[in-house]
């Protein structure tokens, strides 16, 4: 099962592609979880993704699409993906498409999480992120068992950079622009599904299963 999800920074892409990640044994793929990866280990990528991440710019996507096509080509997303944070524009979806359709294969469901602006800006300032493995938590909605500590491995959790009120607000004028668009162009290949992101994480988490699985048993 090949799976994108859509959505505002913030409206809960990464907590739900994880849980469907573990539910139906399929990767997680996040480009921005690839993206602060090589920013810790300060690779030339990093270094290069960093200057338009720090600002709540999208990253250009000859890099963007590069790195995407490097990890779905691996091994382990044979039997399909969840996609987290890609495509952001057209032209990435264009190229996914077609990347896809090489392979005779197609992506079964967009999903787009619909949280409205006035609840990101709040939501993001209570995230707190593990750089080390990529875990997300909320300071009032999913608090860790133990306050600043990651409950999978035990790292410290950060306030991105990137979560700080001025540059969310970047970002989600950066989605509506260039992102929100693709809203339209899955609706109109028909694997567009909707569901409501401002309920609870294991209500949303319920209404993607609901789809998925009306899937299989087609
Ligand atoms: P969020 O979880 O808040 O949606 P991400 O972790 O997905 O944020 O992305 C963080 C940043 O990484 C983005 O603001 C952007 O600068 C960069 N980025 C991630 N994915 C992409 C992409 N597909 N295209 C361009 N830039 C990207
Ligand atoms: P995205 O990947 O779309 O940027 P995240 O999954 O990182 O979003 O979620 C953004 C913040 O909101 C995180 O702090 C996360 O713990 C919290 N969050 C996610 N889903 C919900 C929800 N349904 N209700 C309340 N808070 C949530
Ligand atoms: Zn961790």
């Amino acid at each position: 099962m090949k799976i994108i999800m859509l959505g505002a920074p913030g409206a809960g892409k990464g907590t739900q592609a994880k849980m469907i990640a573990e539910k139906y044994g399929i990767p997680h793929v996040s480009t921005g979880d690839i993206f602060r990866a090589n920013i810790k280990n300060q690779t030339e990528l990093g270094m290069e993704a960093k200057k338009y991440m720090d600002q709540g710019l999208l990253v250009p996507d000859e890099l963007t699409v590069k790195i995407l096509l490097d990890r779905v080509a691996k091994d382990d997303c044979k039997n399909g993906y969840v996609l987290d944070g890609f495509p952001r524009t057209i032209p990435q979806a264009e190229v996914l498409d077609k990347a896809v359709a090489e392979l005779n294969e197609s992506i079964d469901f967009a999903i787009n999480v619909d949280v409205k602006d006035e609840s990101i800006i709040k939501r993001m300032s209570g995230r707190r992120a593990c750089l080390k493995c990529g875990a997300t938590y909320h300071i009032e909605h999913i608090p860790p068992k133990q306050e600043g500590i990651c409950d999978s491995c035990g790292s410290e959790l950060v306030l991105r950079d990137d979560d700080k009120p001025e540059t969310v607000k970047k970002r989600l004028s950066v989605y509506h622009e260039q992102t929100q668009p693709l809203i339209d162009y899955y609706s109109k290949k028909g694997i567009l599904r909707e569901v409501n992101g401002s309920q609870d994480m294991k209500d949303v988490f319920n209404a993607i299963v609901t789809i998925l699985d009306s899937a299989v048993k087609h």
